[in-house]
């Protein structure tokens, strides 16, 4: 059983793999920064987008943008912080003139998130949109018949209350479906409330394949980015 100081760490160390990530040749061709996930690496409560977008990619911090001001605006309503929660997306690079995620990206970027989940260990995992929720159901039932509905699911390792809700960017510019998110964002301090799902029997542990990745000589601007990004673990 790892501590939450040992998960930090481990988290650490993803993100050090993640930031030099080639696997997408488009996609490392084309970003500023990987953006990993920022928040509180102990969080309860986790929120899965779709990829960054050209401020998010500029920052390196996921949901800067303004569908990121409508979550936290969101978030403020139901008494909680940026701080409190951990915030990630299904690919961890901008895909160029924020085109759909390609199925091969994601396919190449979920073993970021599995690990993000299995470390940060949260009770609900609250996927926003199609591509998180699909890929986190391991099923295409779109967001429209699912969101506002929590389950417990496995994934990975571990038991969570999965749930689905719309995209803050489609709320963006339609009052009706702002009325919607509001409501599925108002039952989630009743599923942080609820007991932790029961987990799986553990898996023995296998030796993980640690990638190395050769640390580049830090410009100024990019060390100071990734303090931001780290800091908020
Ligand atoms: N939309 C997303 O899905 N993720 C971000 O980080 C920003 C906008």
């Amino acid at each position: 059983m790892q501590s939450a100081a040992d998960r930090r760490e481990a988290l650490k160390a993803v993100y050090e793999q993640a930031r030099g990530c080639e696997k997408c040749p488009q996609l490392a061709a084309t970003r500023t920064t990987v953006v990993f996930g920022a928040g509180n690496a102990d969080a309860d409560l986790m929120f899965v987008g779709e990829a960054p977008g050209a401020n998010e990619d500029k920052q390196g911090l996921p949901f800067v943008g303004s569908a990121g001001k409508l979550l936290e605006k969101l978030l403020g309503e139901i008494g909680l912080a940026r701080a409190d929660v951990f915030i990630a997306n299904v690919l961890k690079c901008r895909p160029p003139g924020n085109r759909d995620p390609h199925p091969t990206e994601i396919e190449a970027c979920q073993d970021y998130l599995w690990r993000q989940i299995d470390l940060i260990q949260p009770l609900v995992l609250c996927t926003l949109g199609n591509f998180s929720t699909k890929l986190l159901r391991g099923d295409p039932t779109g967001i429209t018949r699912l969101h506002g509905s929590a389950e417990v699911r496995v994934i990975g390792p571990r038991a969570v209350r999965l749930y689905p809700i719309y995209h803050p960017a489609a709320a963006l510019y339609t009052p009706s479906m702002l009325d919607t998110l509001r409501a599925d964002f108002a039952r989630i301090p009743g599923l942080l409330a609820q007991p932790a799902p029961d987990q799986p029997e553990p898996v023995p542990e296998v030796e993980p394949e640690v990638v190395q990745v050769p640390a580049a000589e830090p410009e100024v601007e990019e060390s100071v980015r990734e303090a931001d990004q780290l800091g908020l673990f």
